[in-house]
């Protein structure tokens, strides 16, 4: 294959800014998407809620200083302050620009974009289409890339970097359909392959195919992960499945109640009640729970999050995905009933390091969204800053790539650089001796996870959590895929995913033991406060010969020096 310009690996809302960028920035440019689903249906399109800019059409009094200060107090300042100048400063152009390449964002009586309030920001400063709001940006970035001739290969599931030295040659990925094992040479490669929350399993509100392989890939070419333990746990997930309740339905107004009918949140966060951040959120229903004052279920304990009171027009207008979801998932009506929640595994704040332009340490590799740490989350993301960070950083990363891509000689992937990658998935395929199954493994993964490395964590168990993930780790290496099909191995990619979520969780689990202080959505009871003198710094893992390798980097500082941080 003639090498590409710029392969970028994954088709959601970074990876199809960063697409869109490019071609703008050098139309010359060949451009290849890949994707393991098609690019409409990644995770992008199941947010809900909206994206945060301050554009002051709800409060006039609104500013882009308040939304970074807003935004560093979120992240128990452990934001790099400059990157958050940069998200914040961008995000109006981001939704004008969203809205004139067609972005059908809800609208206000005077006809400007709709804002929303959402949790932790001092202003309503959240734009939405409806709670389909993640849907249509992506439907908008899809058109715009096939109209300017990004070639898109869909259901590819990229497997390796192709490292020789310290350069990137490109891509080696896996054609779904046909079970051939590809080369993609590249100049550049952008990694856009969103989170890995669902590696809680079932206690995660992400998708399915939310398994961080973008950042397993890098991580096993030596580029570094940065703060992987810090996760963040969404307060309303529904009690069975985990999925999502849009914060946007505490934005409207809905009320969390527990077994003995008090709004609680009054208890923790008495000015910003059901709106506090998410962290501090989750930790109270948590702590309602823990101490007797939640529902009992057969499917688990669970609080009541309460929209009657806002009426049947409202909830069908403003909330009718979330209530069809209810209705389907928990066979409740939020127009007649309170709906059954428990907090959920929901977002990586850690990920791939890179500087504000999107570069990693390895020359011509970028990342861009949730599969990157810029840093601008911090210990904490707020509500809508998420959906932001994929538009404003894709865009850059987009545009870092095309005025780069010329400094770099074009890579060549050889069929030797090819076998390695063919041949472990070989020796996957054959059944012999003793074997594990890999659904057994997954779900192991995600329990150990969601009891020893959740909300609340505690030294002894993460000992436990660490040591699970190392035994789950040895038996994966009986793991054998049975379906011997070349054609769409769902088996096959399932397995791959759980080596990448394997790999990762260490990396989540060894972090959360080695940050001894609590800040953001990283809570030890064990060290219970923040602790500024050791611990005001990112965490980074490298792997090197085999072994994770813990290193660390400095907060960026600016106009906002520590405070304490209170809601
Ligand atoms: C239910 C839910 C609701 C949310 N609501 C909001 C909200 O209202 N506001 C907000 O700001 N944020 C929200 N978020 C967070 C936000 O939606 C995500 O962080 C963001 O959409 C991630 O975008 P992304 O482009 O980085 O990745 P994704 O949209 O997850 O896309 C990842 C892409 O990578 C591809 N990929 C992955 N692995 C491979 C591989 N091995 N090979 C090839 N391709 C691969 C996938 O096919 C996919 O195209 C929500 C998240 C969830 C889960």
């Amino acid at each position: 294959m003639k090498p590409f310009d710029i392969v970028i690996v994954g088709g959601g809302g970074a990876g199809l800014y960063a697409a869109m960028e490019a071609m703008k920035t050098n139309p010359a440019l060949n451009i290849a998407v890949l994707s393991k689903v098609y690019p409409n249906r990644s995770h992008t399109s199941a947010a809900q809620g909206g994206a945060n800019a301050a554009l002051a059409n709800k409060a006039k009094d609104d500013s882009v200083e308040m939304h970074i200060f807003d935004t560093i107090k979120g992240s128990d300042y452990l934001a790099d302050q400059d990157a958050v100048d940069v998200l914040c400063s961008e995000a109006p152009k981001i939704i004008r620009e969203l809205e004139n390449i067609g972005t059908p964002w809800s609208r206000m009586e005077d006809n400007t974009i709709a804002q929303r309030p959402f949790g932790g920001a001092g202003r309503p400063r959240c734009c939405y289409c409806a709670d389909k709001t993640g849907h249509t940006i992506l439907q908008t970035l899809y058109e715009q890339c096939l109209r300017k001739g990004v070639l898109f290969f869909n259901e590819y599931f990229a497997l390796n970097l192709s490292v020789h030295g310290s350069r990137s040659r490109g891509l080696i990925a896996m054609n779904m359909k046909t079970g051939k094992v590809e080369a993609f040479p590249a100049k550049t490669v952008i990694f856009a392959t969103g989170g890995y929350a669902k590696m809680y399993w079932n206690r995660s509100s992400n998708a399915a195919g939310n398994t961080g392989d973008g950042q397993a890939i890098a991580y096993r070419a030596g580029i570094p992960m940065k703060d992987m333990e810090i996760v963040q746990f969404h307060p309303t997930g529904l009690r069975k499945s985990g999925l999502l309740v849009t914060e946007g339905a505490r934005g409207e107004g809905g009320y969390l109640i527990n077994k003995d009918g008090e709004r609680f949140m009054a208890r923790y966060a008495k000015e910003k009640m059901e709106l506090g951040p998410r962290d501090l959120v989750s930790r109270s229903i948590e702590t309602e729970i823990l101490e007797g004052r939640g529902f009992d279920s057969p499917a688990g304990k669970y609080i009541h999050l309460d929209l009657r009171h806002l009426g049947a027009d409202l909830i069908k207008s403003r909330l009718p995905q979330i209530r069809e979801m209810t209705l389907n998932f928990e066979g409740v009506d939020p127009i007649e009933e309170p709906i059954p929640i428990r907090p959920t595994a929901h977002y990586s704040m850690g990920g791939i390091d890179t500087d504000n332009f999107g570069r990693t340490v390895m020359d011509g590799v970028y990342a861009a969204g949730e599969c990157a740490c810029v840093s601008v989350h911090g210990a904490n993301r707020l509500g809508g800053n998420s959906l932001l960070d994929i538009l404003v950083f894709g865009r850059i990363a987009g545009h870092t790539a095309a005025e780069e891509a010329g400094k770099f000689e074009p890579g060549s992937i050889s069929e030797e650089d090819l076998r390695e990658s063919v041949e472990d998935i070989r020796a996957r395929m054959q059944p012999s001796g003793h074997y594990e199954r890999y659904g057994a493994l997954r779900e192991e993964l995600g329990q150990t996870l969601a009891l020893n490395v959740g909300i609340f964590r505690e030294s002894s168990l993460l000992h436990k959590g660490i040591q699970d993930i190392a035994e789950l780790k040895e038996r994966f290496k009986k793991v054998r895929v049975f379906d011997s099909s070349d054609v769409f191995n769902t088996n096959l990619q399932q397995v791959l995913e759980l080596q990448n979520m394997l790999d990762l969780a260490e990396t989540v689990a060894v972090g959360a033991l080695a940050r001894e202080e609590s800040r953001g959505s990283h809570t030890r009871i064990d060290f219970p406060v923040r602790d500024d003198e050791k611990w005001h710094k990112h965490t980074l893992a490298t792997l090197v010969d085999g072994k994770a390798t813990p290193g660390e980097k400095p907060v960026t500082m600016g106009r906002y020096e520590l405070q304490e941080r209170t809601y």
